[in-house]
């Protein structure tokens, strides 16, 4: 369904740069850590010394394969690095080396879900480029420093075609990207560090009409900071248009302490970078069977594994990629799926009570206070009749807080257990009968509610232990 906001439709493509987890940079020796002072980790070859020459470090290249077999891809057999001729302090070469006309990764998708409706969105391409370094603007000294540290930290910059249609689209797809890159390994995510960065191309049209002009959005460091950036343009460029203001191609920033996004400069065009092949490199040349070897040593990919789950599981499509939200969640269901059987039960308490309190608590699963093994035993508990449902929250909140305790202790403790003694269990039947005859005649008359009211009272009459079912089976067969 198309969803239109004052009448104009949204087009959002996204260019992500990815910092690939090598520890020394794409063309030289230097280690890429984060944080070390100023200037200590850049090497003559990213101070452009001359003389120097970029030599190609194959571990971010394994990288980029990687990413390309994660999202199905074409992993180019030649590409070929080029030169992006700039300016920039930051920048001692006055270029940066990257991928034009040939990149390493060739198309493929990212795949999601929105809601309950799953989306596709196409990737243009990926490519090997290296990052520039720094500025530090020394307030108290009014002075600007050049930081080198962060020149030739290999990226992989990922473009999608212009697929995204709403902000919560946009950032479902920033999500899952994220959610790849860091399940097999390839870039550690951090996004206030800057290992993950993404821009935002924005534009508006009327359903139908060409692709309006877009701006593109940058410095979004959190996908919170994502999706206001992204609403806000939207916003604006309608009132541009409805003000009868044409669009400008631009570069805006967003302010996270505003709101707003600005314009930062006018866009350049791939022609004011004068594009060549870098003469230094020769053309990445990656054999077919480079290509096999990687495929083959690869972790289980999250779409790979959610598929396993719903024929091994017998999940749903939705739960099984709900379940493998991380590599740290999947192995936290299999692992009390293990223990218990139940997957259905597992996964529910897993994306229900327990995601519930963790979101609480701003935390993910890694700081599960409760183990895998300790819900497998609580979901046993459910499965066989010991506790009912409310009983087991309660076991669950008694854990949270105290973990070393065990599920069946706490049901012994708290007195949880629920009534499977049916010679108790009819005494307190017979008993609720006996006190509302007028229940009983209305259910009898063909008023099914009146059975609510009956089972309502054995309920109460047991304390909540009373298992429905029985309750319902017992109350049936008495009143014929
Ligand atoms: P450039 O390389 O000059 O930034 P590209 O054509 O490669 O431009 O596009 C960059 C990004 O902008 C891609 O993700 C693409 O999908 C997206 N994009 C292109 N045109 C539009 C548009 N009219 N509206 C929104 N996004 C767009
Ligand atoms: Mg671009």
């Amino acid at each position: 369904m198309m969803q239109l906001i004052e009448g104009y439709e949204v087009v959002i493509g996204f260019e992500t740069h990815a910092q690939l987890s090598t520890q020394s940079k794409i063309f030289s020796r230097a280690p890429t850590a984060f944080g070390a002072e100023p200037n200590t980790q850049a090497c003559a070859v990213d101070l452009a010394l001359p003389g120097t020459l970029p030599v190609m470090n194959k571990g971010a290249v394994e990288r980029a394969i990687e990413f390309g077999l994660a999202v199905g891809s074409h992993i180019a057999e030649r590409s070929v690095f080029a030169r992006k001729n700039y300016f920039y302090p930051d920048l001692p070469k006055g270029y940066q080396i990257s991928q034009f006309e040939i990149p390493v990764v060739q198309g493929g998708a990212v795949e999601f879900y929105l809601g309950d409706e799953k989306k596709s969105v196409r990737l243009v391409r990926a490519h090997l480029e290296e990052d520039a370094g720094k500025s530090l603007h020394e307030d108290f000294i009014g002075q600007t420093g050049i930081d080198l540290n962060r020149a030739g930290t290999p990226l992989l910059e990922i473009v999608t075609e212009p697929d995204m249609r709403s902000s919560a689209e946009a950032v479902a797809y920033a999500k899952e990207l994220h959610k790849v890159v860091t399940w097999i390994g390839i870039c550690d995510g951090n996004m206030q560090e800057g290992s993950f960065r993404c821009d935002a191309n924005v534009s508006v049209r009327k359903p139908g009409a060409e692709l309006g002009t877009r701006r593109e959005i940058k410095n979004l460091n959190s996908f919170k900071n994502m999706q206001q950036a992204i609403d806000y343009e939207i916003r604006w460029q309608i009132e541009e248009i409805e003000d009868g203001r044409a669009i400008q191609q631009a570069t805006v920033l967003f302010n996270p302490d505003t709101g707003e996004t600005r314009a930062m400069r006018t866009k350049e065009d791939a022609a004011d970078y004068r594009y060549f092949p870098d003469p230094d490199l020769p053309p990445l040349v990656i054999a077919r069977d480079w290509v096999e070897r990687v495929r083959s040593e690869m972790t289980e990919l999250p779409r790979v594994m959610a598929q396993r789950f719903v024929t091994d599981y017998g999940l749903s499509d939705y739960d099984a990629t709900a379940l493998t939200q991380s590599r740290e969640v999947a192995a936290y269901f299999e692992a009390a799926v293990q223990v218990c059987g139940q997957p259905k039960l597992v996964g529910n308490w897993i994306m229900g009570e327990i995601s519930r309190r963790l979101n609480l608590a701003e935390a993910d699963i890694s700081a599960c206070p409760i183990t895998p093994a300790q819900l497998a035993q609580l979901v046993g508990r459910i499965q066989d009749g010991t506790i009912s449902n409310n009983a087991a929250r309660q076991v669950l909140d008694a854990l949270w807080s105290e973990p070393q305790d065990t599920v069946d202790a706490l049901i012994e403790a708290k007195g949880l257990k629920q009534m499977n003694d049916t010679g108790a269990l009819e005494k307190i039947v017979d008993a609720v009968l006996a006190a509302n005859p007028k229940n009983v005649a209305q259910y009898r008359a063909g008023n099914a509610k009146a059975l609510n009211a009956l089972v309502g009272q054995i309920m109460k009459g047991s304390q909540g232990k009373a298992n429905p079912q029985q309750v319902n089976a017992l109350l049936l067969q008495k009143l014929g």
